[in-house]
């Protein structure tokens, strides 16, 4: 069991649909030589999870929604994040913590401070060592999903996009510690390229991976 000095880093990629996030975290944990994962949906719960959350057309109820993603995210946190980064292994996942406070808390207006207690809950106090926030306008996303099928979040309101936008602009701004911000409106070598900077200047890398 590798001790707290080896323990892995958590990079979380976040942003609204169609902001290039999965594609920006894909490529980092290539270039990190770390695991790549997402959520909702990476364990077989979280699959079921994301199933009812994304697929069905049944109404969620916002408390219902946070609560089925909080399931997702313990699980995830128990079986696949917690053990690689226990293992010291570098973790980099499309979504996290950030993504309920934007969605649940800015999105559906959700109170806030009980969001980041069911967030502290469902990770057992894990947090991403950083959040890197893939900004684009809404018009941007929008046209970068219009092609595919859009699933039950995307279908939602303009304005319930733009207050989640918002939202992850907030949180970015109010913890520059933890959160970076690129500007994900570019190409996505351009993007892919800001965000190494972005990661060697804040975390380094694993060691094995230069
Ligand atoms: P997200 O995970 O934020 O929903 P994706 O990475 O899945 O976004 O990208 C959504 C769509 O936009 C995909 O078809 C992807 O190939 C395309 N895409 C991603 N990044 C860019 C970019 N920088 N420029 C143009 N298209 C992009």
């Amino acid at each position: 069991m590798a001790g707290a000095d080896h323990r892995g880093r958590l990079i979380a990629f976040e942003g609204i649909d169609g902001c290039g996030k999965s594609t920006q975290a894909r490529l980092a944990a290539e270039w990190l030589g770390a695991l790549y994962t997402f959520e909702p949906g990476d364990t077989p719960l979280g699959a079921s999870l994301r199933q009812l959350l994304l697929g069905s057309g049944d109404v969620v109820t916002p408390r219902a929604e946070a609560l089925l993603m909080a399931a997702d995210r313990a699980q995830h946190v128990d079986q696949v994040v917690g053990p690689a980064l226990a293992g010291g292994r570098w973790v980099v996942t499309d979504r996290f913590s950030g993504s309920t406070l934007a969605y649940q808390g800015a999105g559906r207006g959700l109170e806030e401070g009980e969001l980041v207690d069911l967030v502290a809950f469902a990770t057992d106090g894990l947090a991403a060592d950083l959040s890197i926030l893939v900004d684009v306008p809404l018009e941007v996303a929008r046209g970068r999903i219009r092609a595919s099928q859009p699933d039950r979040l995307e279908r939602l309101d303009e304005g319930f996009h733009r207050r989640v936008a918002d939202g992850f602009r907030s949180l970015a701004r109010s913890d520059p510690n933890r959160w970076a911000v690129v500007d994900g409106a570019r190409s996505v070598d351009e993007v892919a390229s800001e965000v190494t900077v972005v990661l060697t200047k804040r975390l380094g890398r694993p060691k094995g991976s230069e």
